[in-house]
């Protein structure tokens, strides 16, 4: 399938490591236009160096709403329109519930929901007026299910579903589609840090999934090019997990 994605504008938070990382070589090597943004300057100049194509690093903070809004300011600025808008940004950090303070809470739901709905309120006027508009944003299988430590971080990334579906129902007719994606377990520097505190974390992990692997980056890049794409036209409002199956299972006794 030809995607024909050259030439399309995208901004794309988180796009200095992991699944962001990886998205970003994946629009740039398929000809698009890219602002590609992250808080860490050292990794994101690396990554834009790394990248083929029209691609431009700008250093932000998606828990800062004018930084999101001065990411879609620069690609009108330097590529003219917006077409997809990714909100990508976002992290785990584990902790028990009774023992997390409020503003560890409050940083978390900053980073995983606030970022998402900045994103979502900066790409908006630009799309509306173009009369159309991709926007895609990272949400995880602890917006979907429960997992031990993760309450904040997931009742975020259970509200960032929530977000992009009033966006799809409300600006479908408009021309917008707002689709989520659902990564599992992928080997990412995120989650990598995380798998390594327990003993021989990430095989362990990787054996638990019905696929037999941690994902990796260019699976969630390949999904995310196919929804950007006029392939995927029809499709909006859904959360597509692309977990290797970890979530379709069930606990049972065997
Ligand atoms: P990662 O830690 O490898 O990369 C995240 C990037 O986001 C980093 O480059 C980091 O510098 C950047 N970032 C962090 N805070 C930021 C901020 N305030 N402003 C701008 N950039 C910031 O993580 P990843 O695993 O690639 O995760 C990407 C997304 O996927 C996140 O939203 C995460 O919640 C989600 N996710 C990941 C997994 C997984 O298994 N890796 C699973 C489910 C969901």
């Amino acid at each position: 399938m030809h995607l024909a994605l050259q030439d399309r504008v995208v901004v794309l938070t988180g796009a200095a490591s992991g699944i962001g990382l990886a998205c970003l070589k994946a629009f740039a090597t398929e000809g698009c236009a890219v602002v590609a943004a992250d808080i860490d300057r050292v990794r994101l100049d690396e990554a834009v160096a790394a990248a083929d194509g029209r691609v431009v690093a700008q250093v932000a903070d998606v828990t800062d709403p004018a930084q999101v809004q001065a990411l879609v300011d620069r690609a009108i600025e330097e590529f003219g329109c917006l077409d997809v808008m990714f909100n990508n940004a976002g992290g785990a950090f584990p902790t028990p519930t009774e023992t997390q303070s409020l503003d560890d809470y409050r940083r978390i739901i900053a980073l995983n929901l606030d970022s998402v709905y900045y994103g979502i309120h900066a790409a908006l006027p630009v799309m509306l007026a173009q009369g159309r508009g991709c926007i895609l944003s990272t949400t995880s299988g602890a917006g979907l299910n429960a997992v031990d430590g993760l309450a904040a971080y997931g009742a975020a990334k259970a509200g960032v579903i929530s977000l992009m579906k009033s966006v799809a129902t409300e600006f479908g007719g408009r021309g917008i589609r707002a689709n989520t994606l659902s990564p599992g377990p992928m080997d990412t520097p995120g989650l990598r840090a995380w798998l390594e505190t327990f003993p021989d974390g990430p095989a362990r992990y990787g054996r638990q999934v019905p696929s037999g692997r941690l994902g990796t980056g260019e699976d969630i890049a390949h999904t995310a090019l196919f929804l950007a794409s006029d392939a995927a036209a029809y499709i909006n409002g859904v959360v597509i997990p692309v977990d290797g199956a970890i979530h379709a299972r069930l606990a049972s006794p065997h």
